[in-house]
């Protein structure tokens, strides 16, 4: 599973505080926080049918996340909102979008890690490109040596940029042939996959690992909804990786390749003793939702 370069992505327009440019001009800057430390925040967002889902979830975690960083000079809400739709339709994008909104802390009056070196605000860049759902009907996953941030180091509930973490993981699943890495917390327990969050169904119960040391994710929070909505048993507990070995079926959530089944787990293959696919089920639940919900722009 390796994502190509699509030729419809040949001439975006990407937006930097407040200007849209070309992607091939579309630069920051050698002092932005972001190439100095990965000190920025982000959100990937997908548009449906010209609904922009799961829109305020998004803002919020954005929001939260700076918060959390201490960012100053953050955008105003309306202005982010007003980005992403200018962005949209000046690349006249209505579906199969996906979206990657990044507020940096902005640019250094020198380099250096201090916040304070940070005088002129955040900066906010949309990246918008012609994107369907990225994983493929299934995938397989192994687990991680590489475990996932805890709160005693760097919070997973802060989406933000650094990203080693997670990456470190992605490279021993490519080394590995599997399509990601799950990754455990620091007691050996599973916390999510390096770019999705996970669940487990077994006897017709989804289960998800607890929120603790993973992002909580927006597709993840949906799932849930949704099964608790529709009579489906849905429960977050703690979770051992034999847990997810002998599951009926195992998937994975996230915005870039929504809800997708996994086959495998450190090659134990996941076999479904039950009658019927309860993922089939929620799978529907979440297409139909992204049908109808979401902000037009
Ligand atoms: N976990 C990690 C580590 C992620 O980076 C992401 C996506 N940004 C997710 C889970 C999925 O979150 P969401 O459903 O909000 O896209």
């Amino acid at each position: 599973m390796l994502q190509q370069f699509n030729p419809a992505n040949k001439d975006l327009l990407v937006y930097i505080d407040g200007k849209l440019l070309h992607r091939d001009e579309a630069k920051v800057s050698v002092f932005d926080s972001s190439v100095q430390g990965g000190d920025a925040v982000w959100e990937g967002i997908r548009v449906y049918n010209g609904r922009v889902f799961s829109l305020e979830e998004h803002l919020d975690r954005l929001f939260d996340s700076a918060h959390a960083m201490l960012f100053r000079g953050v955008p105003t809400r309306e202005a982010v909102r007003q980005a992403i739709f200018e962005t949209l339709r000046a690349n006249h994008m209505t579906d199969g979008v996906h979206l990657r909104l990044t507020l940096t802390r902005g640019v250094k009056i020198t380099s250096g890690m201090d916040p304070r070196l940070n005088q002129a605000g955040c900066s906010l860049i949309v990246l918008a490109e012609h994107k369907p759902p990225v994983y493929p009907e299934s995938i397989t996953l192994i687990t991680s040596s590489v475990r996932r941030n805890s709160p005693m180091s760097i919070d997973s509930k802060i989406h933000h940029n650094n990203l080693i973490n997670n990456i470190l993981a992605k490279i021993e699943a490519n080394n590995a042939g599997a399509d990601a890495g799950l990754m455990l917390d620091k007691d050996g327990y599973v916390a999510e996959a390096n770019g999705v969050n996970v669940f487990a169904i077994h006897d017709g119960t989804v289960y998800t690992p607890h929120a603790d040391f993973c992002l909580p994710g927006i597709t993840r929070k949906t799932v849930l909804r949704l099964c608790r909505e529709n009579g489906i048993p849905a429960v977050e507990k703690r979770m051992s990786v034999t847990e997810f070995y002998v599951a009926d079926e195992v998937f994975t959530t996230g915005t870039m390749g929504e809800l997708t089944r996994v086959r495998a787990i450190d090659q134990r293959e996941i076999v479904n003793r039950a009658e019927s696919s309860v993922l089939g089920k929620v799978q529907e639940l979440f297409r139909k939702e992204t049908e109808s919900a979401g902000v037009p722009f």
